[in-house]
């Protein structure tokens, strides 16, 4: 689903560069649930922007879903996110003047689909995460816990291949933190690929695959208790 191999990344500070990813191998197959850990500054936001193709790589390859991304202009990159990728932040990212249902309905909007039928569709998703009786709310009559919930059924409306999520849990308290993996646990259980960004231990292990990353670099990559599960 996702292959990248000696991948790397700086940015430009002044007339100086700072080398980001410093040659990043990292093959996530179809159905994994893996999270990147690593301590504040180690490149993972840099990384999971560059699967999610809201920013490009300097060197190296990166294939999403077989196709190599090279050279591609933003209307071509965002094709292939609306296609295949979801994307859940710390921050929510929730329309505050959206009621709920319209802002898990807003992704549709881009697929032509009408607003009756975007809104039933939404509000079939609302459901999905607990929060059908929420559906005429806005972001700010909710809480943290539920505002993430609505940013994680406005991420799968559009059935993607992959749901990419940046710290999460970040905003949440550990009960809340709790019951959004185990949201996420659910979502990668019906076949879902899953990546999450943390840089919480707890939040982690309860991925099936921990990819640890260092100063730019892969350090370890090690399967989860999880994993193992039945
Ligand atoms: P993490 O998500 O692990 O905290 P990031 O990938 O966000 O780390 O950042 C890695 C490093 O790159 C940091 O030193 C950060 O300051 C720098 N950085 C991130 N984004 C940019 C940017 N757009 N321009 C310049 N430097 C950046
Ligand atoms: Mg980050």
């Amino acid at each position: 689903m996702i292959k990248i191999e000696e991948l790397h990344k700086s940015y430009p500070i002044g007339k100086d560069s700072l080398h980001v990813l410093k040659g990043i191998d990292l093959h996530i197959k179809e159905g994994e649930f893996v999270s990147i850990m690593g301590s504040s500054g180690s490149g993972k936001s840099t990384l999971l922007n560059i699967v999610g193709l809201l920013d490009v790589h300097d060197a190296g390859n990166y294939y999403l879903n077989g196709q190599l991304i090279k050279d591609m202009n933003e209307k071509k990159a965002a094709q292939l996110r609306n296609k295949f990728l979801g994307f859940i932040f710390q921050s929510f990212n929730l329309i505050s003047y959206k009621t709920a249902v319209e802002n898990v309905a807003l992704p549709l909007y881009y697929k032509g689909i009408s607003r009756k039928e975007r809104l039933e569709i939404a509000l079939d998703y609302l459901d999905k995460v607990g929060l059908k009786d929420w559906a005429g709310h806005l972001p700010n009559e909710l809480s943290g816990g539920q505002k993430q919930r609505v940013a994680i059924a406005r991420a799968l409306v559009t059935k993607p291949k992959v749901v990419l999520a940046d710290e999460p849990t970040g905003a949440l308290d550990s009960t809340t933190t709790d019951s959004v993996m185990d949201l996420l646990k659910d979502i990668n259980d019906e076949g879902m690929t899953v990546f999450v960004i943390t840089h919480e231990e707890e939040v982690a292990e309860q991925t099936k695959r921990i990819v640890r990353l260092k100063d730019g670099r892969i350090i370890s990559d090690e399967f989860t208790k999880a994993s193992k599960a039945v």
